[in-house]
């Protein structure tokens, strides 16, 4: 992806705020769907993508939440024909986030019919107690339905989100879990392990002491998910991403990655430019990070007077922004190649860093050559703890 001030940026994410309801662990922005807000909002959105379309030649769209696929079939018709209208439709990689509840045959022709070639399932867990737990609004027979449904629409390309550490799980429901979603046979596997978010009730109930957290635990649920999912021939390419098919994607072949990883977020890790619009989005441009307003009135209002609905601008200087890029790169396989690094940012890691990469090694968590310094598979596993030395 490219930073160039003389070209289009090539990412574009856009925020979904609805869900059903609220997940017990969840702190991203969203909020309960409501029919007459929604259509505001899909107004509002729109006219974002007007103000910034000149700027934007996609490659990569992403459509995230919330829950995406709450949206009904109109109203994702009149985002879609936005985009064809805007002409930004034709993306090698357009990615829609769904919750299994929420996926029907017409929706997933249509989305289809219109480019996407991607869907992002949130499975979480195929066990029925976590999913109530958890607070989730489907089942798992709804995982398998949905899954059928999508490939009969054409899709190619599917991902599937798993939590691990979840309150309750045992080794033997995670090993069970990814068993069966492994067998399903989607292009990639997504991971989180559960966060305790402040304001979230599961933050809550840990608050009240009525489970421990157990990190021993988590770390062998880690452990096999590497195990099982390189077994079953994925092919790990970031902390808690594995993208199945091994065949290198010949774009992105500086990087060793599989054909099915995410570009997407695959350009999020490299320090690519990206816009980011809807309530709460986050756009990086050249440098510059905006924030929107997490308040989808407030969002429409402002979008409604055909202004941008921005809350906070950030210009980072070259330095922090490179130690940003730095961080998060590392958190892939691929770590950094010492000249891409240069490429991307203008600095030398070497430079710039270089007692804190001793120190990363020295820990076992790093390994360095002459051309590149990378996260061993133990300093995977506590990427973000590595991240923060080159932060500053
Ligand atoms: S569906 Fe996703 S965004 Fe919505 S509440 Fe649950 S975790 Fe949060």
């Amino acid at each position: 992806m490219t930073d160039s001030a003389a070209m289009r940026v090539e990412s574009l994410y856009l925020h979904v705020p609805f869900c059903a309801q609220k997940c017990a662990y969840c702190a991203f922005y969203s909020e309960p769907s409501s029919g007459d807000l929604i259509n505001r909002y899909v107004a509002a959105l729109i006219r974002e993508l007007e103000l910034v379309a000149h700027d934007l030649q996609p490659r990569t769209i992403f459509f995230g939440g919330g829950t995406p696929s709450l949206l009904n079939l109109r109203q994702w018709e009149q985002i879609l024909r936005a985009l064809e209208r805007l002409n930004l439709l034709g993306a090698e990689e357009f990615t829609v986030e769904c919750n299994p509840a929420t996926v029907s045959p017409d929706k997933a022709k249509r989305l289809r019919d219109f480019g996407v070639n991607r869907i992002s399932m949130g499975v979480q867990s195929l066990d029925e107690q976590l999913l109530e737990r958890l607070g989730r609004i489907h089942t798992r027979e709804m995982v398998f339905q949905s899954f059928d449904i999508l490939r009969r629409a054409g899709f190619d390309n599917l991902n599937l989100d798993l939590m691990f550490a979840i309150p309750g799980q045992t080794l033997e429901i995670w090993r069970a879990t990814l068993a069966e979603a492994l067998a399903l046979g989607s292009e990639h596997l997504s991971t989180y392990e559960v966060i305790y978010e402040d304001d979230t009730p599961l933050f809550a109930q840990l608050q009240a002491g009525e489970f421990d957290v157990d990190e021993d635990l988590a770390c062998a649920m880690y452990e096999e998910l590497v195990q099982r999912a390189t077994g079953a021939g994925f092919r790990q390419y970031e902390v808690a991403n594995f993208a199945r098919n091994k065949t290198l994607n010949p774009q992105l072949s500086t990087l060793n990655l599989p054909r099915h990883a995410c570009r997407h977020n695959v350009n999020y890790w490299r320090g690519g430019s990206f816009y980011g619009l809807g309530p709460s989005a986050t756009s990086y441009v050249r440098g510059v990070r905006t924030k929107n307003w997490s308040n989808t009135q407030l969002y429409c209002e402002q979008l409604e007077k055909g202004k941008r609905a921005i809350e906070s601008r950030e210009e980072l200087p070259p330095l922090k922004r490179a130690g940003e890029t730095a961080a998060f790169g590392l958190r892939m396989n691929a770590g950094w190649p010492f000249a891409e690094f240069r490429r991307a940012t203008h600095f030398d890691l070497r430079d710039e860093w270089p007692a804190e990469m001793n120190q990363l090694v020295e820990r076992g968590w790093a390994s360095r050559d002459a051309q590149q310094f990378r996260l061993t598979p133990q300093g995977l596993r506590f990427a973000d703890s590595a991240a923060e030395l080159f932060l500053r």
